[in-house]
């Protein structure tokens, strides 16, 4: 057993900069083989599927893996498999057709009073089921200043109140890139809320250091974070207790997670993920199924599993800690839920 993550680590750790950790991540398929014992006839297969989407895991999130078991749900997220390589019908490069809602670079504004800055292409993880696998991110602008014009939008937009920052993960961005975005956010008197999309706080603890709880704290803008877990074997000790140092902060945690055959489909799994995710005071919110990108259709459960899965965990939980079943449809004005 590998033990996980511990309050020790997060202590013995604490003089490392997070950008060690980062730049630490294990992207050769050859070491990760290694380090988790798999089986060697796989390695030529996933060597190729990482030429299209490379790997990348966090040492943090790697001491959460069992090694030698092939089924780890932590994983099955971020293994390079040869059925990545399969080309699926239905399955594309753009399933959003996000090419067309982006009104200023960086800036995709698709649901009423909420405008999205893709703030960077870079991610702590690369999880094989993402949907911006194929983002041409070579589109977002990069140096000095560049939320700006972002900015200017918004001022001219005063119906949207509330900025989300997403990516890639705005997390991998030094923290005097977000101060200035912040800042730069909060003169904007129409806008009442921030929000991150971050798979951080879970992937690479690390990065939610004490100089990043003094950037979030008493904000003029409430700032709510939808953390991205699947299983609840991502939910260890450190984890948990970067939560709570969030949380003392002010921040608002939410959760997404999305649909994975193999990962979280299964009742049981998404329950004990919901009782996690609350035990470390955040809230579900969303339960996504997969969106249709080339390389992750071995992901798909269809939706009536969906919402067989979906009614079953209901009738299990609290009403609060049912996250809402939904997909995102090019065009629509909001999630699109599966329920009715
Ligand atoms: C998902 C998404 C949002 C946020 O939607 P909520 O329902 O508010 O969580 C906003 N903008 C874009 C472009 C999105 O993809
Ligand atoms: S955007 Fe999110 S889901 Fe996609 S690779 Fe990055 S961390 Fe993973």
């Amino acid at each position: 057993m590998n033990g996980g993550g511990t309050l020790a680590d997060t202590f013995v750790h604490a003089s490392v900069p997070w950008q060690r950790h980062l730049a630490d991540a294990v992207r050769d398929v050859d070491e990760l083989w290694r380090l988790l014992d798999l089986p060697v006839e796989d390695l030529p297969a996933a060597r190729e599927a990482a030429k299209q989407f490379p790997l990348m895991v966090p040492r943090s999130y790697l001491r959460r893996i069992t090694p030698g078991n092939r089924q780890d749900p932590l994983l099955a997220q971020v293994l390079p498999l040869a059925a990545e390589l399969e080309d699926v019908p239905g399955f594309t490069a753009d399933p959003l057709a996000e090419g067309g809602c982006s009104p200023v670079p960086g800036l995709l504004h698709k649901y009423q009073g909420r405008a999205l800055l893709v703030s960077t292409a870079a991610c702590a993880i690369h999880c094989r089921y993402c949907f911006r696998r194929h983002y041409p991110y070579q589109d977002v602008p990069r140096r000095g200043p560049w939320w700006e014009p972002v900015m200017a939008y918004l001022r001219a937009h005063p119906e949207v109140d509330e900025l989300l920052l997403s990516g890639g993960d705005p997390l991998t961005l030094p923290d005097a890139i977000l101060e200035g975005i912040l800042t730069d956010a909060e003169a904007i008197p129409t806008l009442r809320r921030l929000r991150f999309h971050t798979r951080i706080p879970v992937v690479l603890p690390e990065r939610i250091d004490a100089g990043f709880i003094r950037l979030l704290t008493s904000r003029r803008l409430p700032v709510v974070m939808v953390l991205h877990v699947n299983h609840p074997q991502e939910m260890d000790a450190q984890v948990t207790e970067v939560c709570a140092r969030l949380r003392g902060a002010g921040v608002t945690l939410l959760n997404q997670s999305v649909l994975l055959k193999g990962i979280n489909d299964e009742v049981g799994v998404l329950a004990d993920l919901s009782r996690s995710l609350f035990d470390a005071g955040v809230l579900p919110y969303y339960l996504h199924v997969l969106d249709r990108v080339a390389g992750a259709a071995h992901f798909l459960r269809d939706d009536t599993d969906a919402l067989r899965l979906h009614g079953e965990l209901a009738a299990r939980l609290p009403g609060y800690l049912v996250p809402r079943l939904v997909r995102e449809e090019p065009g629509a004005p909001g999630k699109t839920p599966l329920t009715d």
